[in-house]
């Protein structure tokens, strides 16, 4: 039978919308000394849209149909931006056929029989010719000031590039700040975005470390790494591709309202209101749990 100090831990959390899913789970939160934290859709609001764009060519028009015909066949949120984007400029599009989305990296397919990719930069650029060094220039400057960079080839041609950008949370850098006051030794983010990008949004956010261009199963490596140092570390994801390293970690922790239902069915807490800044309350509550238990 659960103990009473669990217990109330618990109820106490639930209150506030931080749902242990049980009392082991409570008793681990108090023990952290890591924390892992993923950057879309966790440290970020995961909300993304166009900021920027620039064709080869005097006309943005070919990148932009390009763009959306691959993208409307993919779930990425990228995706999803680039199309609401290419819509409000009242642009129709030929259909692209046989789509395929390379996790992590992009989405290719056929657009009048030609071969499309839409996606990452040496994605994109290993089935196409080299791109101007002007193009590759502007990429490097807007991935240094945060911004996610999509590349498109269609033929391949480089026709262009997109940058997308989401919004860094509001409370990220205070609820960090918090958690190194309560003595959590490091604090991580992972992300499978390129690695100028990455450091852009740890310095806004104050991780002590990053670890950029991760697939699924690299962010489990990581994970693991730290816990040969730190015993005890927490993971905090929303997407699918975090579900592994919320599984490994010895606490994993979902955004409720952004968390994908992979994510919210492998985490062990869930913080039902997206609010980063109750973190710090949950390593409180764990930690008193504990220290009424033993
Ligand atoms: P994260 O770990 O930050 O949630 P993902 O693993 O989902 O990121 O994607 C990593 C990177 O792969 C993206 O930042 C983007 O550069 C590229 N990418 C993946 N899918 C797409 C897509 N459909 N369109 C454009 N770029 C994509
Ligand atoms: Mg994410």
């Amino acid at each position: 039978s659960i103990m009473p100090a669990l217990l109330s831990g618990i109820a106490n959390g639930a209150r506030r919308g931080i749902l242990f899913k049980n009392g082991a789970h409570l008793e681990r939160m108090g023990r952290v000394r890591a924390i892992a934290f993923d950057k879309t859709g966790t440290l970020t609001t995961g909300r993304i849209e166009v900021v920027s764009m620039r064709a080869v060519e005097p006309s943005t028009q070919l990148l932009l149909q390009v763009a959306a015909a691959l993208e409307s066949l993919s779930e990425h949120p990228i995706g999803e931006a680039i199309v609401q984007a290419v819509r409000q400029q009242n642009l129709s599009w030929t259909e692209a056929v046989n789509g395929q989305a390379k996790t992590g990296q992009g989405i290719t397919g056929e657009i009048d029989r030609k071969t499309a990719v839409v996606g990452k930069a040496a994605f994109v650029q290993s089935q196409a010719k080299s791109p101007p060094p002007t193009l590759v220039q502007h990429s490097q400057q807007w991935e240094a000031e945060g911004n996610t960079v999509v590349w498109v080839a269609y033929g391949g041609e480089v026709l262009g590039i997109i940058a997308v950008a989401d919004t860094v949370r509001p409370t990220a850098a205070r609820a960090i700040a918090q958690l190194k006051r309560l003595g959590v030794e490091q604090i991580v983010m992972l992300t499978g975005d390129n690695a100028r990008t990455a450091q852009s949004i740890a310095q806004q956010t104050g991780v002590d470390q990053f670890h950029a261009e991760l697939l699924p199963e690299d962010k489990v490596d990581v994970i693991r790494r730290l816990q040969k140092q730190y015993q005890t570390v927490a993971m905090v994801g929303d997407g699918i591709n975090d579900a592994p390293a919320l599984a490994q970690a010895s606490v994993g922790i979902a955004m409720g309202t952004a968390g994908s239902d992979a994510a919210l069915e492998t985490a062990d807490v869930v913080l039902m209101a997206d609010r980063l800044e109750h973190l710090e309350h949950a390593i409180r509550l764990g930690r008193r749990a504990q220290s009424v238990v033993k």
